[in-house]
């Protein structure tokens, strides 16, 4: 048939058409499916089966140790951390910070026990804490103020607890060994220029910032350099921002040096427990490499755990939520909690886990008519994308908490009269509608919802919020593990405001805080406070206050002290030089051995206890075991 022929030739060829077309198709997209697989799974380089060090945690004081010790060519060095690298964006964009919270791929995602005193705003009154678990710890998820603390604080260290090397003499020379400062006109004996890590201001600080700076001083408090010779007063926050960027420690400390080949980084790699021989001395660590993510307890039982030899010195640097966990695991710590847990004790270390302190804030929000870091404006949000894209500049760079102050109240006597805060007062030029302004987004899954009460429609984006924060709490709370098991987290009470003082200190900041917003400095971009609702009390009454911080108090992110040094083997986990007691050849280098809170955020001295703490090991020690404190 002379029709058919030829439509059956162009059939047959199109059906070879689309055959061929649809095998490369096919054959691309195995191919894009096999390299996204490749890219995806995680491998791990190889590794020796002994090492002179191994460092347990890759986090901020982790990762500035294995730095250190490497230096030396002639030891090799294990770096063992549970997270992954920061390579996402989000890491190193200041403002973005906070999206990291809650991904459990850099979230250890920790939840208090309900809290008795504390936390009646948040669902079962539980708390969340967010800790890094990533290349870089909680540096690559915190807020990158910059703040030493307070001389008093390390001379306490020294004086009260026999920690002989760690008075303010003594670990100024480490702040400084870490500092890069670009920060004009400071003095230098506090500062230096030459650190690793880039101090610097925030060249396009918020109006708002700037006028709470302004008010503090119309109403008689000093600006000053919060890390020089005198703390109290108020500035402008310094930050760990380096063009722009974060400048966490993988960053900063680890990333130049990763190509040392007597330096082994294992990533995903999750510590069970440090081993321990015969003779009470930690010969190796144990671990299990994490394949992918989102594993639950009975599928990470049935990982094949592997053993690596340490010939000289285990360095536990997990923080301090998981430092004492890892040393109950491996047998020391409070002897019938951990055979209570089916853990054999190998030292009995009553005080690991316990001591716990951390800092406290709670918010009062104002509107404003400015724009600040929580505007809506569409033209104002493209614009901030240009401007970081094209500059690094702009609210982008922000890390929220763009001002701050530290003052004494008559709450505390005791350390007005050493020149000790008892009280910092945190600025961020952002607040959000609700009654607890941003402290609702940000615990957001347990925020109570009291969204009926609030009257959205006057709710405008733009405001700032004034944070008082409790610095040296009395309340002390305790970490404790909830099974043996090295994946299930362990049980963190603070024992938040358990203390009648913790809650005066706080209210005395609610009221400081409303002299400053009063001050002239204000008149032109105050709006009107945002109401809490809920609150039964007398706006700006004692009682009112109280219900606030009761309700609505949330961490700081500092937890400290769960394994802390001292002379006193009563009352300390780790002799000064941050020797396990009971164990050799085991330190502990992260904030859990803080006998006490300093006074002020708690990164800068994390900072400064790594770089301590491998000089100890390095250079050895001032501390003799002559100087050891039967009792306080
Ligand atoms: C959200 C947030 C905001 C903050 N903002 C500020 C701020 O603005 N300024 C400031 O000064 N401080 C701030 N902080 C506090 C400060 O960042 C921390 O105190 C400090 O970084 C803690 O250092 P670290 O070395 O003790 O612990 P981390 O940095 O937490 O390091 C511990 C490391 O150990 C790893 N690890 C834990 N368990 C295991 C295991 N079993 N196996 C292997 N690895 C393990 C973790 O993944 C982590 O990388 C903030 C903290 C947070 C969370």
């Amino acid at each position: 048939n002379i029709w058919f022929a030829p439509m059956g030739s162009f059939l047959s060829t199109l059906k070879r058409a689309i055959v061929n077309r649809s095998k490369r198709i096919l054959g691309v997209t195995l191919l894009l499916l096999g390299l996204y697989r490749y890219w995806t799974t995680r491998r791990w380089p190889k590794f020796a089966n002994q090492y002179d060090y191994i460092v347990v945690g890759g986090g901020t004081s982790g990762i500035i140790v294995a730095a250190r010790l490497s230096e030396n060519p002639n030891v090799s060095v294990l770096l063992l951390e549970a997270g992954g690298e920061a390579s996402d964006f989000r890491i190193s964009v200041p403002f973005l910070g906070a999206l990291l919270q809650r991904t459990t791929q850099y979230d250890w995602c920790i939840e208090t026990v309900p809290q008795k005193y504390s936390s009646k705003g948040l669902k079962n009154q539980v708390s969340f804490w967010p800790r890094g678990k990533v290349l870089g710890g909680c540096s690559c998820l915190n807020n990158m103020a910059y703040v030493r603390g307070n001389r008093g604080d390390f001379d306490e260290w020294a004086d009260k607890f026999g920690c002989t090397g760690w008075s303010f003499r003594d670990v100024l020379p480490f702040f400084k060994k870490a500092e890069g400062n670009t920060i004009p006109n400071l003095s230098p004996e506090f500062h230096s220029s030459d650190g690793p890590m880039t101090i610097s201001i925030n060249e396009d600080t918020n109006p708002c910032s700037i006028a709470f700076v302004k008010g503090c001083e119309e109403i008689g408090i000093p600006k000053t350099d919060i890390n020089g010779s005198n703390q109290l007063g108020v500035s402008i926050t310094p930050v760990n921002v380096e063009g722009g960027q974060r400048d966490h420690t993988d960053r900063c400390y680890l990333r130049a040096v990763r190509s040392r080949t007597n330096l082994t980084v294992l990533t995903y790699a999750h510590v069970t427990r440090v081993c321990i021989d015969g003779n009470k001395r930690a010969n190796g660590v144990a671990f299990k490499l994490i394949p992918s993510e989102g594993m639950s307890l009975a599928q990470t039982a049935k990982l094949p755990e592997v053993v690596v030899k340490c010939s000289r010195e285990v360095i536990v640097s997990a923080g301090s939520v998981h430092t004492p966990q890892i040393l109950m695991l491996s047998g020391i710590g409070p002897r019938s909690h951990l055979e209570k847990s089916g853990i054999r004790c190998h030292s009995d270390l009553p005080m690991v886990g316990q001591n716990l302190q951390d800092h406290l804030f709670a918010v009062m929000s104002h509107n404003t008519n400015i724009p600040t870091l929580g505007t809506q404006s569409v033209v104002l949000l493209v614009k901030t994308v240009f401007q970081y894209l094209f500059g690094r500049r702009g609210p982008l760079q922000s890390n929220f908490v763009e001002s701050m102050s530290f003052h004494t109240t008559d709450v505390r006597p005791d350390l007005r009269s050493r020149g000790v805060p008892d009280l910092q007062i945190h600025f961020a030029p952002l607040s959000i509608p609700g009654p607890v302004g941003m402290l609702e987004t940000r615990n957001n899954v347990n925020a109570i919802d009291n969204s009926a009460t609030f009257p959205y429609e006057k709710w405008v984006a733009d405001g700032f919020s004034f944070l008082p924060t409790l610095l040296h709490p009395k309340s002390i709370g305790e970490i404790t593990l909830k099974s043996g098991d090295p994946f299930e987290p362990p049980l963190v009470n603070p024992r938040y405001l358990e203390h009648p003082d913790d809650v005066r200190t706080l209210i005395e900041g609610f009221k400081l805080s409303e002299k400053i917003v009063a001050s002239s400095a204000f008149d032109k971009i105050r709006g009107w406070r945002r109401p809490d609702h809920l609150n039964p009390h007398k706006e700006s009454s004692d009682e009112y206050w109280e219900h606030t911080v009761r309700h609505h108090a949330v961490t700081v992110y500092h937890p400290v002290g769960t394994c802390s040094m001292g002379s006193d083997p009563e009352i300390s986990v780790l002799t000064p030089d941050l020797k396990v007691r009971g164990i050799s050849g085991l330190r502990v280098i992260d904030c859990s051995i803080m006998p006490t809170l300093t006074s002020g955020n708690t990164h800068a001295p994390a900072i400064m206890i790594g770089e301590r703490g491998a000089d100890l090991i390095v250079n050895g020690s001032p501390y003799k075991a002559s100087d050891a404190k039967s009792k306080l």
